[in-house]
């Protein structure tokens, strides 16, 4: 049988998962940690400690602030030495709480075991209340609190889970070591989330790219029914939850409707874990796998890292930014952010750090456009991205409406195809942020 994959645009790419084989290391524990209140889609959470205070592994330092919202703990034991605005990786001001670490002690209640707990005890609600105060939050980089997407309004009924194991970003691996180290775990969490929703279907889908994580996975869902683990064909923008659940079902998510629409929930393999972590061991979302990687680098590796972790300690523990580094990127080179501050701190979506060369960054001169549709046959939300480019820089606002602009993904398939290399994404980014200014101020009115 052919291996799954989406119907419209995507492209197919070299995907230099170069840190693969390296196993996970567990990253040592810095001596200061600034944990940032803003770390999930929603409001920032507001912060319940004081400077002087002490605090242990695991103890929530940040209480939701309203509805979309979430849990922030500590990822480590010390005393609160402020709690005040820093920039964050792009430069933003956020509230942090900043910690000097002394030992590890972990709050009382957590197991912090490696034993598989397999029995999940608990009505669905009680299981729901746990992931909620466990802070979890989408970790595939969304990071949509996940307590509220796994409670989805009473008259749409899910009817299927699908897990993520994509990760369909060049470079990235850090998912592909976490089912092929902590299957079970992954399963668990899956069957967790399954019950909360009320659904019998599991799918657990899986890039052709990662066959020891198909196989890792498969042998850990022998023991119970109703798993699917699904084998995908390597494209890009795959991991999007609209791609996925249009591979893996057939349906598509039509414009300005919501997953839940097609009865799919989407979520990714190391919320899956965080989710294991939190029902069964009382762990609340305190550190995460994170590969650093890029082609400069001596030797790629995929850390387990406490949140709130300095990335210039990160960079230290790999020998420092090596000469050729030009530029540190958060996360994938698509979906990344460049990160303009190396005192920033590591977030529960920080799934990679990505080093680039100057010639890997190099652009292109901007020529002009052919008229290829190479750009429209990448778009995997089926719109027309040299038609937005033009519209983007004439700032016809209500024609890019029209064209759906607020449909977009910012997955840059359009950017990496055009043969003017015109940057495509870099327009139309701009173009929808200042439509959805314009979407959001109507609907206020
Ligand atoms: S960035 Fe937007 S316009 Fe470009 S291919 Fe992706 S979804 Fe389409
Ligand atoms: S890919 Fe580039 S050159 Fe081709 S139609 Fe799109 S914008 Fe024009």
């Amino acid at each position: 049988m052919k291996n799954k994959t989406f119907k419209m645009g995507g492209v197919h790419w070299d995907d230099h998962k170069i840190a693969k084989d390296a196993a996970i290391e567990q990253f040592p524990i810095p001596a200061k940690v600034a944990i940032s209140m803003a770390q999930h889609l929603g409001a920032p959470a507001t912060p319940c400690v004081e400077k002087g205070d002490r605090v242990k592994v695991g103890q929530v330092i940040g209480t939701p602030t309203g509805f979309m919202s979430g849990f922030v703990h500590s990822s480590v034991s010390g005393t609160v030495t402020a709690v005040e605005p820093r920039a964050d990786i792009v430069g933003n001001m956020v509230m942090h709480v900043c910690i000097d670490v002394e030992g590890d002690e972990f709050a009382e209640g957590i197991f912090n075991t490696d034993r598989i707990e397999r029995e999940i005890k608990g009505s669905a609600e009680s299981l729901l209340e746990k992931i909620k105060n466990a802070g979890i939050v989408g970790m595939g980089g969304a990071t949509f609190p996940t307590h509220i997407k796994l409670a989805p309004p009473r008259e749409k009924k899910a009817e299927c889970l699908i897990i993520n194991g994509v990760e369909c970003e060049p470079y990235v691996t850090a998912d592909d070591r976490l089912m092929r180290e902590h299957p079970h775990e992954v399963v668990l969490g899956a069957r967790i989330m399954a019950r909360v929703l009320g659904v019998e279907t599991i799918v657990i889908a899986i890039e052709e790219n990662k066959p020891e994580a198909f196989d890792a996975i498969s042998d850990a869902t022998l023991r119970y029914v109703g798993i699917d683990v699904v084998m995908m064909k390597k494209k890009y923008p795959q991991g999007g939850e609209k791609q996925l659940i249009d591979a893996i079902t057939g349906l598509r998510v039509p414009s300005g409707a919501l997953p839940i629409d097609t009865g799919c929930v989407v979520q990714n393999v190391a919320t899956s874990y965080a989710v294991y972590q939190a029902v069964q061991k009382n762990r609340p979302l305190i550190d995460r796998i994170m590969t650093v990687t890029g082609e400069c680098l001596p030797q790629p590796r995929n850390f387990r890292v406490r949140i709130g972790t300095p990335i210039s300690a990160i960079l230290d523990a790999v020998g420092g930014l090596p000469k050729e580094a030009v530029k540190v990127v958060s996360g994938g080179p698509m979906m990344g952010k460049s990160v303009a501050n190396l005192e920033a701190t590591t977030l529960k979506g920080s799934s990679c750090l990505l080093l680039l060369t100057a010639e890997q960054t190099a652009r292109q001169p901007e020529t002009p456009c052919i008229r290829c549709a190479k750009c429209s046959q990448a778009c995997p939300m089926g719109l027309e991205p040299w038609l937005l480019n033009r519209l983007g820089r004439a700032g016809d606002n209500a024609a890019l409406e029209e064209n759906r602009i607020y449909d977009c993904i910012e997955c840059g398939c359009c950017q990496s195809t055009c043969p003017a290399h015109i940057p495509l994404l870099d327009i139309v980014r701009t173009g929808k942020a200042d439509v959805m200014k314009i979407i959001r101020a109507r609907a206020k009115k």
